[in-house]
């Protein structure tokens, strides 16, 4: 069984992934990544740093989550990442996807053993 940290790292998590001027990034990795199964996923972002600077994100202050929850950080610093996003008129299960690139400071929610499990924003 998938925990929550395991999830986050299929969902979010591509290290070495660069999906540099590739348009059909978010086409292929939404799809392996299983989120392409019973409906496209229509916001989805990838993060091309080290898993451990990922993690670090946990030690940040607390913040408060778009869901009202208190278990959110924002990264210190600027981190690469690719924004998938549904095209419009997309129909499952034909989910096709912009492929943004983009660098800014990521906020994520933590659990109890300061571990991320869910991508706020
Ligand atoms: P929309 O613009 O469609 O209303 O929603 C975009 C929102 O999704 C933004 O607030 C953005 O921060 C958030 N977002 C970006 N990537 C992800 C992600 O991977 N998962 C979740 N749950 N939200 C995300």
């Amino acid at each position: 069984q998938e925990t929550p940290a395991e999830r986050f790292q299929r969902q979010h998590m591509d290290s070495d992934g660069n999906p540099n001027n590739n348009p059909n990034y978010c086409n292929q990795m939404m799809r392996r990544r299983r989120m392409t199964e019973g409906r496209c996923k229509p916001v989805n972002t990838f993060v091309h740093e080290p898993l451990v600077d990922v993690r670090a994100i946990c030690i940040q202050p607390n913040i408060r989550c778009r869901n009202g929850q208190n278990n959110c950080h924002k990264s210190r610093s600027s981190m690469r990442v690719t924004d998938c996003r549904l095209k419009n008129g997309s129909r499952y299960p034909n989910c096709a996807y912009h492929t943004s690139p983009a660098k800014r400071q990521i906020t994520v929610a933590c659990d109890g053993n300061r571990v991320p499990v869910h991508f706020d924003a």
